[in-house]
């Protein structure tokens, strides 16, 4: 193994060589990065239209490493999921998630959170159970936690991840289908499984209204997602002309910089203060 990885290093060329340093170096700091308190979460609504009221809100998680600084989960997290701490990290965001948002959920401000699934996560045989216990000891109602999953997560074993989300979704949990329209799963595979809603990825939203094929995609995203009897959200809404062409196609939820960037936790409940009023 060692050996193999050795090999591996030569035959990179000296920018394949930097990255991979700096994967191995983050890989050893990630280790400790939760009992030393160095992930925290920030929140973004998803709000409803045409009503425009906050629905969700999507927990995100933020690294701040002292040597390397803030470090995207784009990069960590396949970090997380190659060492095997990802099964501590999503028991982590799902309970500080469900914490944080419990009151803000008993208060009528929101109707639930949302929390991001890794491929990992969804054959872990304990997670029902773990949501359950969480669930439970911060007084959440089932219906007030939505997971998402990305398409890529469910098709990697789609039968033990239909298992699992049989079992969740039973739980009275709800469940979301994250970054639709850039997997390979196929319409057949994504009727079996148990499903609230999907998120449009935000490459097809980034340039709505500009002309070119997004909007015929998100068009019969959409169109899809309806007949599946689901929400469709699209995420990634930066722009008016944006919004205004996803109202008018029919689009249940939005998310995006032009309602909200993702803000930490009180910031986001004085966000939310002023938006509904
Ligand atoms: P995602 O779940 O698809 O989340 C959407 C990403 O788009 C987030 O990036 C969000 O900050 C960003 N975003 C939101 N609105 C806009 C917008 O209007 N324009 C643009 N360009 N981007 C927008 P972030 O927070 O860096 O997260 C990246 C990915 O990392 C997430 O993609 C998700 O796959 C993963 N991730 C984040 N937190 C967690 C977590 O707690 N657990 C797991 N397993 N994955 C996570
Ligand atoms: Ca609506
Ligand atoms: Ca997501
Ligand atoms: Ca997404």
């Amino acid at each position: 193994e060692a050996k193999q990885q050795h090999v591996r290093v030569l035959v990179y060329r000296a920018g394949d060589d930097e990255h991979h340093l700096r994967q191995v170096g983050l890989m050893g700091v990630l280790r400790h990065a939760l009992e030393l308190h160095q992930f925290r979460l920030l929140f973004q609504p998803k709000i409803d239209l045409p009503s425009r009221r906050v629905v969700h809100v999507e927990a995100l998680l933020r690294w701040n490493s002292p040597q390397y600084g803030d470090v995207s989960p784009d990069e960590f997290i396949p970090l997380a999921e190659r060492s095997g701490m990802i099964r501590a990290i999503t028991r982590h965001v799902i309970d500080e998630a469900l914490r944080q948002a419990a009151p803000w959920i008993a208060d009528g401000l929101i109707e639930g959170v949302a929390v991001n699934l890794s491929p990992m996560d969804l054959v872990d045989g304990d997670l029902t159970d773990y949501v359950a216990q969480r669930l439970q000891a911060h007084d959440v109602p089932p219906c007030s936690l939505v997971l998402e999953v990305t398409e890529h997560t469910v098709m990697r074993d789609l039968e033990v991840a239909r298992a699992n989300m049989h079992q969740l979704r039973g739980q009275g949990v709800r469940l979301s289908i994250d970054d639709f329209g850039t997997g390979h799963s196929s319409l057949a595979q994504l009727r079996s499984l148990p499903v609230d809603e999907i998120k449009i990825d935000k490459s097809f939203v980034a340039d709505l209204g500009s002309g070119n094929d997004d909007a015929v995609i998100v068009r019969s995203a959409i169109e899809i997602g309806h007949n599946m009897g689901l929400k469709v959200v699209a995420e990634g809404v930066e722009g008016p002309v944006s919004l205004a062409i996803l109202e008018s196609l029919g689009c249940d939820m939005v998310q995006g910089y032009l309602i909200s960037r993702p803000l930490p936790a009180d910031a986001f409940v004085a966000w939310c203060m002023r938006y509904q009023r």
